[in-house]
């Protein structure tokens, strides 16, 4: 048996996050995936576009834009040579979307401009309305930010089929840790988590090479990224709660890449590489980061749950275990955050911000859903 202070299930953005800050903490960590680091799930597909949220100041913008500003920084002063700030124009849908920008603009605390149609024209951008110009976004090479977060860190390819602890120690093979993270994105088959609500929705991301002169990234309905070493990066997920590659069809990129034909020239564009993935998010869409409530034996003490019954106590937590997950259409924008939020809770004791906390999630589940499957 090898030991390690913590093993990691899941190679994405959340699972390297989480493995980096806690080595940056001295704890031994081991990191396991089936598929490889970054190779199946969304982080794979991901065009890894760090752009801030717009909107009207949502708690979730709010919370979206706090690790907007961690990540970039992070980002940029440890992993460079992954991570292109090229800067991302955020164009209106519509007519109406472009009014709603004017509204949008006083509650973004990210650095930021205006673009008139002439600058748009001149960066490459066919036509669009007014948009706003985040100079500090940009975007990562997903496999090799993740690679780069894991080295010094064990990794191995394994697939997790069952789970055991004993004597206060989690078993995975031939391996054993004290604690254990989940960061297993939308599948969870190993304990009852329902009341996260953890769904997936499927995307599609497509590289093509081409001599675009294009420097800046951009996002409308998809996103499309600034030409890096003659490669353009075009995705966006949009199939809820498909499951995977039922909606790829013939020819997944057909409707994105006639998006971004409205976009940018593609004239030139020759494909080069598909990914598809599933991200996952919540139910509420807010991040899920931190102890996993034992629901089969809090159904068993608090039968009265389902009639609305108040806990006086905090829910009873499985011993040992932690989540990171629902990042949702934005995960390397959050990984870096909650990855060191999620370290500090193991390694300090220091409380998760009960914005992310998966608690949050518990008392409503046991009434609304718990009735609804009687
Ligand atoms: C097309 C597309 C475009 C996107 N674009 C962006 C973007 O521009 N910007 C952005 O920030 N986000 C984007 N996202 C979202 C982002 O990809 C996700 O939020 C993020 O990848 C989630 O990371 P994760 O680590 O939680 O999950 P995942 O990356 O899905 O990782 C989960 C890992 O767990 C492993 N695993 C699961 N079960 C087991 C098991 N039993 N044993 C071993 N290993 C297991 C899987 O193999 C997988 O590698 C996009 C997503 C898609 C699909």
């Amino acid at each position: 048996m090898k030991c390690y202070d913590v093993i990691v299930i899941g190679a994405g953005i959340a699972g390297c996050s989480s493995a980096y800050f806690l080595k940056q903490k001295g704890l031994n960590v081991l990191v396991v995936d089936r598929a490889g680091v970054a190779t199946a799930g969304g982080s794979s597909a991901a065009g890894a576009f760090v752009s801030p949220k717009i909107g009207k100041g949502s708690s979730l913008q709010r919370l979206t834009n706090e690790a907007f500003e961690f990540a970039k920084d992070f980002y940029s002063e440890y992993f460079p040579e992954h991570f292109k700030q090229t800067g991302v124009v955020r164009m209106p849908k519509d007519e109406e979307d472009a009014q709603k920008f004017f509204e949008y603009e006083q509650y973004n605390s990210s650095t930021h401009k205006w673009l008139e149609e002439k600058s748009l024209k001149e960066i490459g951008i066919k036509e669009s309305q007014k948009s706003l110009f985040f100079d500090e976004a940009g975007v990562c090479d997903a496999p090799k930010m993740c690679k780069a977060l894991l080295e010094d860190i064990d990794y191995i390819q394994y697939n997790v089929k069952s789970l055991n602890y004993e004597n206060k120690m989690w078993y995975i093979g031939e391996y054993e840790a004290k604690k254990l993270i989940l960061a297993t994105g939308y599948e969870n088959k190993f304990f009852d988590m329902r009341y996260m609500g953890i769904k997936g929705t499927w995307g599609t991301r497509g590289d093509y090479e081409t001599k675009l002169n294009l420097e800046v990234s951009m996002h409308k309905k998809i996103s499309i990224s600034a030409n890096i070493d003659g490669i353009v990066k075009i995705g966006a997920t949009h199939a809820k709660e498909a499951h995977a590659c039922l909606n790829c069809g013939v020819d997944p990129l057909k409707e994105l890449f006639a998006k971004a034909s409205d976009m940018v020239d593609t004239s030139d564009f020759r494909p080069k590489e598909i990914f598809c993935g599933m991200r996952s998010g919540s139910k509420d869409y807010f991040p899920l980061v931190g102890s996993v409530i034992d629901v089969p034996s809090m159904l068993e003490e608090h039968p009265k749950l389902v009639r609305g019954e108040k806990l006086k106590e905090e829910a009873k937590k499985m011993d040992n275990l932690y989540v990171i997950n629902g990042l949702g259409g934005r995960g390397f924008v959050f990984a870096p955050l909650l990855g060191k939020m999620l370290a500090e809770n193991i390694v300090e004791g220091k409380e998760v911000d009960s914005r992310v906390n998966p608690d949050r999630l518990f008392l409503k589940w046991c009434r609304k859903s718990l009735e609804l499957e009687r």
